[in-house]
């Protein structure tokens, strides 16, 4: 068996350790005699293993109890109608930030609920920067701020968290665990899994607990936070697989030495790819290089012709999912926490590979 280096942006790598113990554990969890997949989310088994991902995660984030930790469906792309649903209050007023495919997306659907105040934009250059915090024209009566610090698809990045006096809500599905984060900045915090945190099908959201509780009556249960937060994230049948494998994820990142090691390692990842680029007149990235992502690095080949020969010898090369996303073209390596630093280094030997024979 041999595992191929995996740049997908998502569902993403997963850590192998992880995957390994899965398969272990698949068919008898813990000597239960049955996985861990055929069991009641009632159970005391499944019940204890919900309890210890949400601790682990608190222990990684350093989360404190002013805020509930929440598993629930529907991917990140069911929190762009839950956030206005529940934290909209009489003002019926939001501002966004617009720095990408995703905030556009959560803008899109925020405005089917309430006053939509598009406070900053970088729009106007294709989303390669982020606009500084002093050219943001945020409302005196907005319920919330909403932001995504890391745009997957265009591969920018805050360098900063926003200083606002409104509950701050943050779409991190891209970056979160990838290092260590002040969550007490934030109202809300919300990812899918299948990034950096375990496989599709399960999304986190970390809510400060006085935020729970403004819903209307008309919004249904499913949608509701303090519904979940009232229930543990078993209203009704959480993804009990995709809850277990990141609690895995969430020991293994302990394991590793926990969020200032994880740092370190993206950061030297970033670096190592960003650098090679930059040296390179055969490759480029137009980001702003301090708006840079450190979990997304799409690249373009100065003639884009070349583009289809690329993927093809990477993939014969065993260098997986580099084709950047579908609206934007070119290339893109996610280096999420479980692609191996050995992963971007066969990366960039391929790439000064084909530079030299293609260059
Ligand atoms: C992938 C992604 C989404 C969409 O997630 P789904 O789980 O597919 O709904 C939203 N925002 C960001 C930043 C993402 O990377």
């Amino acid at each position: 068996m041999s595992r191929a280096f995996n740049f997908c942006a998502g569902p993403a790598a997963l850590p192998e350790a992880v995957l390994r113990q899965a398969q272990e554990e698949l068919l008898d969890f813990r000597g239960t005699g049955m996985s861990v997949m055929e069991m009641s989310h009632r159970d005391q088994v499944v019940v204890e293993l919900a309890r210890r991902a949400e601790q682990d995660l608190r222990d990684l984030l350093g989360i404190s109890d002013d805020y509930a930790v929440l598993f629930l469906h529907g991917g990140a792309s069911t929190q762009f109608a839950m956030v206005p649903l529940n934290l909209m209050g009489d003002n019926g007023k939001a501002d966004y930030i617009n720095t990408g495919q995703w905030s556009s997306k959560a803008i899109k659907e925020a405005r089917r609920y309430g006053d939509i105040n598009v406070a900053a934009s970088s729009e106007d250059r294709n989303f390669s920067y982020v606009p500084p915090q002093a050219d943001w024209t945020l409302s005196a009566d907005a319920d919330y701020v909403h932001y995504c610090p890391n745009e997957t698809i265009g591969g920018l990045e805050f360098d900063f968290i926003p200083e606002v006096d409104k509950p701050l809500v943050a779409d991190m599905s891209s970056t979160i665990l990838s290092r260590p984060l002040d969550v007490n900045r934030f109202g809300l915090i919300y990812a899918g899994a299948q990034k950096n945190i375990g496989p599709a099908g399960i999304t986190l959201v970390i809510v400060r607990r006085d935020l729970l509780g403004r819903a209307g009556a008309s919004v249904p249960a499913m949608l509701n936070y303090q519904i979940h937060a009232d229930n543990d994230s078993m209203y009704n049948t959480p993804p009990t697989f995709a809850w277990y494998l990141a609690g895995l994820v969430f020991q293994w990142l302990k394991d590793q030495g926990g969020l200032t090691a994880m740092a370190a390692i993206n950061e030297r990842k970033a670096k190592r790819l960003y650098d090679f680029i930059d040296a390179s007149g055969f490759y480029s990235n137009p980001v702003e290089k301090a708006d840079r992502s450190r979990m997304n690095v799409p690249f373009v080949l100065a003639n884009s012709d070349l583009d289809k020969d690329f993927l093809d010898e990477a993939g014969a090369a065993g260098l997986h999912n580099l084709k950047g996303h579908r609206s934007v073209g070119g290339m893109r390596a996610s280096i999420y926490n479980a692609v191996p630093e050995a992963a971007v280094e066969a990366l960039v030997a391929f790439m000064a590979d084909f530079e030299k024979r293609h260059g």
